[in-house]
């Protein structure tokens, strides 16, 4: 009788579908938290303060004070996992131990791992994710001006510097160019590039290469895959001919072609301010450019997103105490 009840209490709580979690932020989605919550704890017939515990736990943040925003959308994407099936309210599964990438397309250790609880898509690369697929967030950026990743996909968390798609050198260049910062790639991200850039006479023959050739960027790109090296630095308006350049290329996939076409529209709009965003209030950095990319007139899986993102650079090689092989000294 009780448990009927109850569950038809949860008929009228309108908890937030997927979708609907994504568009929340701040208060609200606190108010859901403790509303859901509450309610869950109603149903399986235990203190909220257990609910709680299980559920930061589940989501890998250390209290509810300490989780921001995307934490608490995965917050209120469990609690509905749990709402509309209770007996999936079990102990989070012990985190599963990934085998990362050595060397230069090592990226640091996850925060936090866990098990999708429903479908979702990668804060970074948009593609979509399933429950039960491994998603994670990135430790907060050391650099203020950068701002935090929301969950990734595990190519994201683990793969995507040891073997880049060209969707992830082109993420990363537009994060780059975000940050006021010169594109940093290492070897493997190089060779990707590389080829698409060669692979057809198409960029060669476009006009942003004829009035900027990159000629010489391809030989720096062949020396870095030669040579394994860790970063290799792209100029920013070299980075805008090659975003230019690859446009109609047509060994690219729709994908590839839709990311560079984003690209190319964020890079404008930054060129020509659409909306008029004042100098005075934002600058005309990082935070200008965010503020243009969000009050764009065409939203795209970029502007979705947000950023400047730190996609992380390789550190340089550790030498060892004594050594003075390769010292400039
Ligand atoms: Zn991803």
């Amino acid at each position: 009788m009780t448990f009927e009840a109850v569950t038809l209490d949860m008929a009228t709580l309108d908890f937030p579908m997927v979708a609907e979690i994504a568009a929340l932020r701040g208060a609200r989605l606190c108010s859901w938290v403790d509303t859901g919550t509450e309610a869950l704890a109603g149903i399986v017939g235990k203190p909220t303060e257990r609910v709680r515990a299980r559920l930061t736990k589940t989501v890998g943040v250390k209290d509810l004070q300490a989780a921001d925003d995307e934490d608490l959308r995965e917050c209120l994407r469990v609690l509905r996992t749990w709402l509309s099936d209770p007996a999936s309210y079990t102990p989070p599964a012990p985190k599963p131990k990934v085998q990362r990438p050595e060397g230069i397309g090592q990226l640091p250790v996850p925060r936090t791992v866990k098990q999708a609880h429903t479908e979702t898509t990668c804060g970074l690369c948009a593609d979509p994710v399933k429950a039960g697929d491994l998603v994670g967030r990135m430790r907060d950026p050391k650099d203020r001006q950068f701002t935090p990743m929301g969950w990734l996909c595990t190519h994201c968390l683990y793969e995507r510097r040891e073997k880049p798609r060209r969707r992830d050198v082109v993420l990363r260049i537009f994060h780059h160019l975000f940050a006021s910062s010169a594109a940093g790639l290492n070897a493997h991200e190089c060779d990707v590039l590389r080829t698409w850039l060669t692979e057809t006479e198409v960029p060669t023959a476009s006009t942003a290469w004829r009035e900027d050739p990159l000629d010489t960027t391809l030989v720096r790109l062949e020396t870095s895959v030669t040579e394994g090296k860790g970063t290799t630095w792209i100029a920013v308006t070299t980075a805008h001919t090659i975003i230019t350049a690859l446009q109609d290329a047509p060994g690219s996939s729709e994908a590839e072609t839709a990311l560079l076409r984003a690209v190319a529209q964020h890079l404008d709009e930054w060129k020509t301010n659409p909306r008029g965003i004042e100098a005075r209030r934002y600058g005309t950095g990082p935070r200008y450019r965010a503020e243009v990319l969000k009050t764009t007139d065409r939203p795209t899986l970029l502007s979705e997103r947000g950023g400047p993102f730190d996609l992380h650079h390789t550190p340089p090689p550790a030498t060892e105490s004594g050594d003075t092989v390769g010292s400039t000294g």
